[in-house]
């Protein structure tokens, strides 16, 4: 039913039993590391509660997945409170929603021109790593977005985590951590040939990779990392998004090669092109593209609304038929 035909109470109806089943899906997913619907399932669901409650903002409740940031934090690991939160990001499914946040961009700023810069979404999960004057002191999963888990010795495992910086930085760096194909494929092997049950996908791995008591377990699961971000950009000296990547990577962070500055909507266009094409062949999984906006000043201005910055923005791809290994539940509401 179409959300202009409902009146309150239909719609409240509808959210309440969305809501319900995303919060069991969420569960799976991020406490259980075991989905048992396809993203893209999760994905229309929580885009059809995001509209009811837009039409019906009296509808809207603290407990509803609109209201919270992603991963949950388990017991047996240590919390670590995150001075600056991390946020979620807003999803676009299509083109035309990419555009309108291009215009909504604009129109924010109040110009013409922009620079975005466009990079891979990264079918992993955010982490956290706090240097101390060039050490490597603090890492952390995203948890709620403000409590994260204290993943520290376990990161100290991960190859292409530098220990130690170039330089005595003081600084937080954030990206994302992630299991290659090779190594996923291999690890499902091994679960298979012990009777255990497989990973439905490398994210999932990925995230139990992470959350090990025995932290040899986690070295032996090859994962692999791409910094992106800091909530600490005076530390780095540099006025954007894409100067910071090659700044990370001089610093001796894995940063992902395939990111490229987009100034129009045709530019972006050729981006999401090219790695639909590309996308088989990476030895990662991605799951869509990440806009930018590119000079820190304007993502400064543009600000964040609670949950999500309002000066990035994911394009997700459309799900591939072939891709589906899990059983998809049949969708009524
Ligand atoms: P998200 O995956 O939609 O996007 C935000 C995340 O993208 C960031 O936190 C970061 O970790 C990651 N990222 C990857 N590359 C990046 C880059 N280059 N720059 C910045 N960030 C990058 O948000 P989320 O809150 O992490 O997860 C929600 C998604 O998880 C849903 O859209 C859904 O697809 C999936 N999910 C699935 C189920 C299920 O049952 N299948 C349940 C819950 C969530």
């Amino acid at each position: 039913q179409p959300v202009s035909d409902m009146n309150v109470q239909n719609a409240n109806e509808v959210a309440s039993q969305l809501r319900d089943q995303l919060n069991l899906w969420r569960q799976q997913y991020y406490v259980a590391d075991s989905p048992t619907v396809e993203d893209h399932t999760y994905d229309m669901a929580y885009q059809r509660l995001l509209d009811l409650e837009a039409a019906f903002p009296e509808i809207v409740t603290p407990d509803s997945p609109t209201q919270q940031v992603g991963d949950v934090t388990l017991p047996g690991f240590s919390k670590v409170t995150h001075a600056i939160p991390m946020l979620s990001m807003g999803d676009v499914f299509s083109v035309g929603e990419l555009a309108e946040f291009d215009q909504r961009t604009k129109k924010s700023l109040g110009q013409d021109e922009m620079s975005y810069n466009c990079e891979l979404k990264i079918d992993g999960l955010a982490i956290s790593l706090v240097y101390e004057n060039g050490r490597f002191v603090q890492g952390s999963t995203r948890g709620d977005g403000r409590i994260g888990e204290d993943i520290t010795e376990n990161l100290r495992t991960v190859a292409s985590i530098p220990m130690t910086l170039p330089e005595p930085l003081s600084i937080e760096v954030r990206g994302e951590c992630y299991m290659p194909k090779v190594a996923f494929a291999k690890l499902n092997e091994r679960q298979e040939a012990e009777g255990k049950t497989p990973f439905a996908n490398p994210r999932n791995a990925a995230a139990g990779s992470l959350r090990q008591l025995d932290t040899r377990v986690t070295k032996a699961r090859e994962l692999a990392t791409f910094i992106y971000y800091t909530p600490d950009f005076g530390a780095l000296g540099v006025t954007t998004q894409s100067e910071a990547l090659k700044r990370y990577e001089a610093l001796g962070f894995s940063v992902n090669p395939h990111a490229q500055v987009c100034h129009n909507m045709a530019e972006i266009q050729n981006y999401i092109d090219e790695y639909t094409t590309q996308r088989e062949s990476l030895s990662y999984g991605i799951d869509g593209i990440v806009v930018k906006v590119d000079p820190v000043d304007q993502q400064d201005e543009l600000g964040n609304t609670v949950k999500v910055p309002r000066w990035e923005i994911a394009y997700k791809f459309p799900p591939d038929e072939q891709q589906t290994t899990i059983r998809e539940i049949e969708w009524t509401v």
